[in-house]
């Protein structure tokens, strides 16, 4: 009896010993298994990418002809002139802004600066904006051989951050943004939570990259925040007959 009471217990022990390697043989090939980190769900949506077109869940804001997402600053039609497949300013109109708001967003925007440049020079050579949420401009200039405060040149965040490098084609010539902004954040009582921050590609080179905004861009003084909600796309008219073409956003 005591005998027995000692040696099985011994005998179990035992077998768990000679078990264990296998144990642990096959949970250090589980380890490595490679499906353990494949994610098959959910499935990210399927986006159409037709070269040279907005992607399929973008909204077109102008596609060469229709300009009926936009209205002029003012309220009412748009003042600018289309041709061409072109938005040009009108220089001594007014700017004009998206009728829908927007908040967090991917936004697509071709532009061209006139061809002619003679008689302009500096901030008065073929200047624009884009302003997000209507406060806060990427500055649209001709930036081609054309000295300006580095912070108020093509790609800058104006007057706050300057662009990376000088990635501007020379007058005349289409070019591009590619932004991914995200709109600040207000609390309840109107206090800043989360300021406004900006990635853009020009032409395809990165000239801001998640930059954080210090509030609106002003033309004169320090910059500061206001609370406020999704807003429209605004497009500045800056007495240059500045163009636009192909505006797509895609909401995040
Ligand atoms: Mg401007």
């Amino acid at each position: 009896m005591h005998s027995t009471l000692v040696i099985r217990p011994l005998l179990i022990a035992a077998g768990l010993l000679a078990a264990a390697p296998a144990f642990a043989q096959s949970a250090a090939d589980a380890a490595r298994d490679p499906k353990r980190t494949e994610v098959w769900t959910p499935v990210p949506a399927v986006v159409a990418t037709p070269a040279g077109k907005a992607p399929s869940d973008a909204i077109v804001l102008f596609d060469g002809k229709d300009v009926s997402a936009w209205e002029s600053e003012q309220g009412g039609r748009v003042p600018w002139n289309i041709a061409d497949g072109a938005l040009t300013v009108v220089p001594g109109s007014k700017g004009i802004r998206t009728r829908q708001h927007f908040c967090d967003i991917q936004l697509h925007v071709e532009w061209r600066t006139p061809r002619v440049t003679e008689g302009f020079e500096g901030q008065n050579r073929g200047n624009s904006g884009i302003f997000l949420q209507e406060l806060y401009e990427l500055q649209v200039l001709d930036s081609y051989h054309n000295p300006t405060y580095a912070n108020g040149q093509a790609g800058s965040i104006y007057k706050q951050a300057m662009p990376k490098v000088n990635a501007s084609r020379a007058p005349g010539e289409w070019q591009a943004y590619d932004i991914i902004w995200k709109a600040p954040r207000f609390s309840q009582g109107g206090g800043l939570t989360s300021p406004a921050r900006i990635t853009v590609l020009h032409n395809g080179v990165l000239v801001q990259d998640d930059t954080v905004l210090a509030g609106r861009t002003e033309y004169i003084g320090a910059p500061s925040y206001s609370p406020h909600g999704c807003a429209p796309l605004y497009l500045q008219e800056h007495d240059s007959r500045v163009s636009y073409r192909n505006i797509w956003v895609r909401e995040l």
